[in-house]
């Protein structure tokens, strides 16, 4: 790599994930001169495909799932010569819990309309408002395990306020894991890398920017340093306040990036010759299992990730706390946890998987943990709005931002492209 690169750009893209490629777009368009700058040694962030030893099969270590409102992300899916299968998931599929393996009835829509009626203190935890609206004990559990799994942060840690507005912005009726990708998500970024036509760095993490009269003045960690009239941080709001930012830049921002606290995940993904858990007895009747919520273990759960015709899949989340503490285990002890959950609910059949990948998304330097960042109780609710409008020829962009679908992929090319698009109205 060239060392003390001395380079002017209209625009410099801080971050190649699905933010940083889809902002970089709308640059490009506009025509002016950019670089995005990427720490890692690929783009993608946390959407990434790795194909299997034996060359079978792939696997998604991040993003896997979307749904037919999310049209940004699945119309660069077909771009990218994708289509899209069925997530095996039909009107009969039921999601239980563990314990008693009856039936259980949520979605992220069921809980908006709990906090909507709810007169929610500033800086409550959304735990304890939970405890206030849901009156049944065991269904509050129900609910705190599927948000830690659903947000990969802990209720407990979450601003209520927050929760309330960022449900308010995934405004499907339809399941979000109806749809995926017949191809590896990778293709995504190779088609948006492509069409970027080679103005991405690799390699070169961004650690500091200074502003000297109305230059921004952009460092890294290999000492290159670049010069742009813009900049677009494309990281999450975690990542983004560990880069040293100029004075009155921090001023503006420090209070709603401090606001954020990183989510974490554990992703694990089987593969079976046998669809056991859709011929599974409930009470003595044969049920379709779709997923699993696991009450004893907030955080955890497991969903059939089967598509079209392709084999058999069972994906377990563990999300939030539980991630944090298994990550601090060895691989064994990990995988034993996973598949005792397993054995737990579908019997000894769970031992029988002929392949598996495991993927943690726990406090990575760069990607940050977790689906994404969350707003915890002393946080400013309303960081992501401030931290979405362009201050001096600065502005933020990653998936935490979304207006739509936030946390999701669609989440993060909406940001990128209209936060973009909001910088370049600014200048
Ligand atoms: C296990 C898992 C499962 C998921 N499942 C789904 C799903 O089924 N459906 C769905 O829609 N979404 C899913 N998501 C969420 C989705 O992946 C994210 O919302 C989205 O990819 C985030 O994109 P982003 O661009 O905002 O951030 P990121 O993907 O985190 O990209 C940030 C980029 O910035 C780079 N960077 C960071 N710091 C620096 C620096 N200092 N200098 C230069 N570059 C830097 C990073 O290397 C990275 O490439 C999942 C995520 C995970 C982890």
């Amino acid at each position: 790599m060239s060392k003390n690169v001395d380079e002017h750009f209209d625009v410099l893209i801080v971050g190649a994930g699905l933010a940083g490629l889809s902002a970089a777009g709308v640059v490009k368009e506009a025509g002016k001169t950019y670089k995005v700058l990427e720490a890692s040694e690929r783009a993608g962030g946390k959407v990434y495909s790795e194909e299997s030893e034996d060359h079978k099969r792939h696997f998604e270590h991040g993003a896997q799932f979307v749904n037919e409102d999310m049209t940004e992300i699945i119309q660069l899916i077909k771009d990218s010569g994708m289509g899209l299968l069925e997530t095996n998931l039909s009107d009969k599929s039921i999601v239980i819990n563990e314990k008693n393996k009856r039936p259980i009835n949520i979605s992220m829509n069921k809980d908006n309309n709990l906090l909507d009626d709810y007169d929610i203190e500033t800086h409550a935890p959304l735990s304890e408002v939970l405890s206030e609206v849901v009156n049944d004990k065991w269904e509050e559990r129900v609910v705190k395990s599927f948000i830690a799994a659903e947000t990969t942060v802990n209720s407990s840690h979450i601003n209520a306020i927050a929760a309330r507005k960022m449900i308010s912005r995934i405004t499907t009726q339809d399941n979000e894991l109806k749809y995926q990708a017949d191809g590896p998500l990778n293709n995504v970024t190779r088609y948006l890398e492509k069409q970027l036509e080679g103005n991405i760095i690799y390699c070169d993490p961004v650690v500091s920017i200074e502003k000297t009269e109305d230059v921004y003045q952009v460092t890294t960690a290999n000492d290159n340093t670049y010069y742009a009239n813009a900049l677009i941080l494309a990281v999450p709001p975690t990542v983004a306040g560990r880069i040293k930012l100029p004075d009155d830049v921090t001023q503006r921002f420090k209070s709603a990036l401090d606001s954020f606290v990183d989510g974490a995940v554990i992703k694990l993904t089987y593969v079976y010759d046998d669809d056991f858990w859709r011929h599974h007895s409930v009470k003595g009747r044969e049920k379709t299992i779709f997923g699993v919520i696991y009450v004893g273990n907030e955080g955890v759960n497991v969903m059939d990730s089967s598509k079209g015709d392709e084999e058999n899949r069972l994906t377990m989340f563990i999300g939030g706390d539980k991630a944090k503490e298994l990550v601090n285990v060895t691989p064994e002890v990990r995988e034993n946890f996973a598949l005792d959950r397993l054995v737990e609910v579908f019997g000894d059949r769970a031992e029988y998987y002929k392949d598996i990948k495991e993927s943690i998304w726990v406090d990575s330097p760069y990607y940050g943990g977790g689906y994404g960042a969350m707003i915890h109780p002393d946080g400013d609710d309303d960081a992501a709005e401030t931290l979405s409008t362009p201050f001096e020829r600065i502005v933020f962009a990653s998936t935490e931002l979304g207006m739509a679908f936030p946390y999701f992929m669609e989440g993060a090319v909406q940001a990128g492209r209209q936060n973009a698009q909001s910088l370049l109205d600014s200048l």
